[in-house]
């Protein structure tokens, strides 16, 4: 966009993520030694990987109740859940949204809303959909705060 935003991720919910990589892999030269994570704190699978420079996450509940399976449970599909758009300074960026009226959505892993750390950067969910597609906003920490985080975390 030419102001230092840039697509941080795409999440997609998928019912499997490793079914859901083969595609991925067979038809867009996907590598084969994808990523697959579980993810105890937000009861989640994603198969992580990069289209150029764009992050894909490909994201599978754990549970029935979880976040992705009851997304795909309402709409009865998988598909795009929500883009993660990196800003510059996600307090200022809040603060523009919310001036034209935005309203912060809690984080289901954390469950908390507004800007809050997340392992990237801080990050924080909106109400309303950018084109019936979720809006996260992630200010990625500097090599510092990174550091910082992990000392914090213990990581
Ligand atoms: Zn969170």
């Amino acid at each position: 966009m030419g102001d230092g935003r840039y697509i941080k991720h795409m999440a997609f919910a998928v019912k499997d993520a490793k079914a859901a990589v083969k595609t991925y892999q067979d038809f867009l030269g996907v590598a084969t030694n994808v990523k697959i994570d579980d993810f105890p704190k937000s009861r989640n699978r994603v198969a992580q990987f990069w289209v150029g420079d764009v992050e894909y996450q490909l994201c599978q509940s754990l549970d029935d109740d979880g976040r992705f399976a009851k997304w795909i449970k309402e709409r009865g599909y998988e598909g795009l859940h929500h883009i993660c758009y990196a800003v510059p300074n996600i307090d200022e960026a809040l603060a523009d949204a919310q001036a034209k009226g935005a309203t912060l959505k809690e984080c289901s892993a954390c469950k908390v809303k507004g800007s809050h750390v997340h392992p990237e950067g801080w990050v924080a969910f909106l109400e309303q959909e950018a084109g019936g597609i979720e809006i996260e906003m992630m200010q990625v920490y500097t090599a510092e705060e990174l550091e910082q985080y992990k000392k914090v975390k213990g990581i």
